[in-house]
């Protein structure tokens, strides 16, 4: 291992500290760049680590981590061999495990089957939105406007259907959902994107704001992997901000001049500038999801109207689609251990018989009764992905996959040489890992209230689609109650009770 002085890298991109990281190791193929752009370096909201020029992490800001330790890259070319127990049996199971992956069942419709299947070789880019069905949305303009969010993702397929789409796929990963694009036409004609898989990261970034265009918004997605943010959080404060604008709660002598009509990307792209020299308004706006709107609504004596027009669960940024059609993921985000994160999904969108759920519930419902029935299925997605989290593995190689759990189960024992490690110890492990995180809320001084951080405009009755007039919000209290009841804690402080602890194995050094 060896440290290098970064500063030659300081202020460049994601992508230029990349290729100079590699030039100057002189081994493209086989080194990997974790790197922070400028986000990172300016401890923005948001700030995600790129790695290898498609892929990286965003949740919980670890860009910011490390740029507040001046840590520029990390670099590494793997040269050793991962000893294994039994690699025949191994590569048997994951010749198996990987057979399901991209198994397809024709019965039934895209959206509630294994997204491998439809996010397979940059997938996202012809199924994006409409093509998965109308209870899917895309979360237009702040998340004010489903229809809005239809017309976007349709021009955002269309597009892709003219340009060359090529598949960015991560180290032997057979998905590929990563992914470039060559734009071919307009105004932006001849220029690559490089992309991660998922929507999220688009919508975020565009659609948030209003975005028409296809390529403009594919612009503004290529400006946030170089600077190194995710769209989730940061994208949701640009949101928040254009919204205002738009609802005159600010006007240009608050913004610096910037005109944050609803599809100025050009505006956005001054704003982030703005945000990343922490630079007037963009220093604002640059305080994060919550901290923002607080001020601005202080300085503006509009406190309730920015309260209500801002998107986030616990202070952080969603994953960003319009989830209000799905109520278990809504709860997922909200009792996820890392803030709101693709932890525990529920059964809303992809069955799991593997888990004891062979049938996709409704995903918005009309009484108690049938909202607590959504409790135990986040539970069991979220033990099985911690699992999956824990091994390291893709969560597209799990969600929805058959058998998953019981081959990624043996993969382990025959890696490390146990007899048997069954599907059971496996969901263990990831309730293991659920309590271990409560188990830090608790040292960071959590109590219940903060379970219901979750912002109005997460909660508030969507204007079109199938959750159109209809929340989550009364039943939330308890759903959250009987999460605790299932999961052992305490119901008044949401915390492990010590037979909780006791049965899980879990020793009072880590006891709160
Ligand atoms: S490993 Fe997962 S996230 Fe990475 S390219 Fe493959 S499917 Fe996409």
């Amino acid at each position: 291992m060896e440290l290098r002085d970064a500063s030659g890298l300081w202020g460049r991109g994601t992508r230029e500290t990349e290729r100079l990281i590699k030039r100057e190791l002189g081994d493209e193929k086989h080194i990997s760049v974790a790197c922070i752009g400028t986000a990172g370096e300016a401890l923005l909201p948001g700030a995600s680590v790129k790695a290898d020029r498609n892929h990286g992490a965003g949740k919980g800001s670890p860009g910011a981590i490390m740029g507040s330790k001046l840590l520029k890259a990390v670099a590494v070319r793997g040269t050793g061999k991962v000893p294994l127990a039994k690699p025949e049996a191994l590569v048997n199971t994951a010749v198996e495990w990987e057979g399901n992956v991209l198994l397809k069942d024709v019965s039934k419709s895209v959206l509630n089957q294994a997204p491998a299947v439809s996010l397979k070789d940059g997938g996202i880019s012809n199924t994006y939105g409409v093509r998965l069905g109308k209870r899917f949305r895309v979360a237009g303009k702040n998340m004010t406007d489903p229809e809005w969010g239809d017309g976007f993702a349709t021009r955002f397929v269309e597009a892709c259907a003219r340009w060359r789409i090529v598949p960015q796929p991560s180290y032997n990963c057979k998905i590929g959902c990563a992914y470039d694009v060559h734009i071919g036409d307009g105004q932006f004609a001849g220029m690559v994107v490089s992309t991660c898989g998922g929507g999220e990261q688009h919508e975020g970034a565009a659609a948030m704001i209003g975005v028409t265009e296809a390529d403009a918004g594919l612009i503004l997605v290529d400006l946030y992997d170089d600077i190194g943010v995710e769209a989730g959080t940061f994208g949701s404060i640009i949101a928040m901000a254009f919204e205002a604008y738009n609802r005159g709660y600010l006007t240009k002598s608050d913004t610096d001049g910037l005109d944050l009509t609803w599809g100025n990307w050009q505006a956005a792209m001054d704003l982030i500038d703005k945000m990343i020299k922490h630079d007037g308004f963009g220093g604002k706006l640059a305080a994060g999801l919550k901290a923002a709107p607080a001020l601005l609504g202080r300085e503006k004596g509009l406190a309730d109207e920015f309260n209500r027009i801002t998107l986030h669960v616990k202070g952080a940024g969603i994953n960003i689609h319009d989830w209000r059609p799905f109520w278990s993921a809504i709860f997922g985000f909200v009792v996820a251990g890392t803030g709101p994160s693709h932890q525990g999904w529920g059964m809303d969108w992809i069955p799991e018989p593997q888990l004891g759920y062979s049938n996709v519930m409704p995903g918005v419902v009309d009484t108690q009764e049938e909202a607590l029935k959504k409790v135990d299925p986040v539970r069991q997605t979220q033990f099985a992905k911690l699992f999956g989290d824990s091994l390291g593995v893709c969560m597209f190689v799990t969600l929805g996959v058959k058998d998953s759990l019981r081959l990624s189960s043996r993969a382990l024992a025959q890696a490390v040489g146990w007899d048997d490690f069954t599907p059971h110890e496996a969901l263990l492990c990831g309730e293991r890992v659920t309590n271990l995180m409560r188990l830090v809320y608790a040292r960071r001084g959590f109590n219940k209230s903060d379970e219901f951080d979750v912002s109005h405009r997460y909660l508030e009755p969507a204007s079109a689609g199938p959750s159109k007039g209809k929340t989550i919000a009364p039943y939330l209290p308890a759903m959250v109650d009987e999460y605790y009841r299932q999961m052992g804690w305490d119901i008044e402080t949401g915390l492990p009770l010590p037979e909780t602890l006791q049965r899980l194995d879990i020793t009072e050094e880590f006891a709160y």
